[in-house]
């Protein structure tokens, strides 16, 4: 096998660094290591955002993360996207706006109520709404709407444009359809990573592979697949301006285990999220299926999205559904990503198992990452985040 020298190996902070995976966390790796000096080298077995970042909804919120440490980092990702688009670099990317969350049950305003509470205690900005006062600020809103909790100055990002901004601003060198297979290991650090091209090294290694971190790092019954599937209408400027905001329906609480309610999280979960685009069209989610990793769209979840949405918003029933996809989101099995050193290798990093939340958290994990990278302190605690908890020290695969 052919081997490709990238540099030296060297003490921190790094002059080379290769990054497996350009999703949006190794996109955002990449821009911020490219920021303090780094030459980085992203390894990636397709294409840039081929994968989940290519495929999400791209809620930049924090109006669902449970709360704990995932709303505190939730609240930063938020901020970064803020000043992003303030300094120029997103400012076309990023949209700005109000997350709607809506009750349409009893138990609903219940579940609602207990979030906003939460989300009051961490410093977010939510304002319930009587029916009557959310039936006057979101006039396109069904009566079935019983309550709403407006969370104020949340976005929408559309992944793969992320991705590729982030990738072209870092400067960084892209290896295509480079799959990395295993690594180099020399005395305690990660030297190199073997690919179909060839050994590649670097002083710093981040491994931000998504689903394929699990093969990587040999943590398949860690990290899971779980699909969601998401429509896409035509454009419809009038039904877009009249809607202050993105919907999410309360049940999307229950489906991605943001307030715990009765019973465990179905297998195949369905949260509605309705959000109008910069574009004038609809991206309307999705499911949470923990059956599988297919990237296929059935009718019956169609069905089911299309129902829910129009049962919220009735005059998405004269607008036309233009495409589905479906993506696969890679959860941790206790529900918090693994971000931070891995164990027992001085020099490699792991950035991987954000389930929903990768689009809104990718910036800010990227910006943490090359702080430990270049020995700088983490502008935010990672510890509850630490691969150690899952991590014997193995890191091969
Ligand atoms: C349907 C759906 C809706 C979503 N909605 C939202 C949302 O509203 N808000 C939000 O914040 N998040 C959302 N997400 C989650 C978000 O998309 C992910 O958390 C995020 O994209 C993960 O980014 P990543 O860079 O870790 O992984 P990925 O985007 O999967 O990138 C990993 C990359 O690594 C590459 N790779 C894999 N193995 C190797 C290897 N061995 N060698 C080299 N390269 C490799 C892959 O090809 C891929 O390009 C959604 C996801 C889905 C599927």
């Amino acid at each position: 096998m052919k081997s490709i020298r990238l540099h030296e190996i060297s003490g921190s902070p790094p002059s080379t660094a290769i990054v497996i995976g350009s999703g949006i966390v190794g996109a955002a790796t990449a821009y911020y290591l490219g920021k303090r000096g780094v030459a980085v080298h992203l390894l990636e077995a397709t294409a840039p955002a081929a994968e989940a970042s290519g495929a999400a909804d791209g809620a930049v919120s924090v109006a669902s993360k449970r709360p704990g440490t995932m709303m505190t980092a939730a609240l930063r990702g938020v901020a970064l996207y803020r000043d992003l688009a303030r300094d120029g670099l997103l400012a076309d990317l990023y949209k700005t706006r109000s997350t709607f969350i809506i009750a349409a049950s009893q138990a609903e305003c219940e579940l609602l109520e207990k979030h906003r509470e939460a989300l009051l205690d961490a410093g977010v900005k939510a304002v319930a709404l009587s029916r009557q006062a959310l039936q006057k600020r979101f006039q396109v809103l069904s009566p079935n709407a019983l309550m709403g909790v407006e969370v104020h100055d949340e976005g929408h990002a559309i992944g793969y444009e992320i991705v590729h901004r982030l990738v072209k601003a870092s400067g960084a060198f892209v290896h295509r359809d480079t799959p990395v297979r295993e690594f180099v290991e020399a005395g305690g650090r990660v030297a190199g990573v073997v690919t179909p091209k060839g050994v590649m090294t670097a002083d710093a290694m981040v491994i931000a592979a998504g689903g394929g971190s699990a093969n990587l790092l040999n943590l398949d019954n860690v990290l899971i697949p779980r699909k969601g599937q998401l429509l896409v209408t035509e454009r419809a400027p009038a039904l877009n301006r009249a809607m202050p905001g993105a919907i999410m329906s309360g049940r999307y609480l229950l489906s991605k285990g943001s307030q715990k309610g009765t019973g465990a999280l179905p297998s195949r979960g369905l949260g509605l999220v309705i959000d109008p685009l910069r574009t004038g069209q609809f991206l309307i989610g999705g499911t949470r299926e923990d059956f599988g990793d297919r990237q296929t769209n059935d009718i019956d979840a169609v069905r089911r999205i299309l129902l829910a949405a129009v049962d919220l918003v009735p005059g998405l029933a004269d607008v036309r559904l233009l495409r589905s996809f479906a993506g696969v989101r890679t959860a941790v099995i206790d529900g918090l990503p693994l971000i931070g050193r891995l164990p027992g290798r001085e020099n490699a990093y792991v950035a991987t198992g954000f389930e929903g939340d990768g689009i809104c958290l990718g910036p800010l994990t990227g910006k943490t990452i090359a702080q430990m990278i270049c020995g700088e302190t983490p502008e935010f605690d990672l510890s509850d985040f630490d691969p150690a908890r899952f991590m014997a020290g193995k890191v091969a695969a």
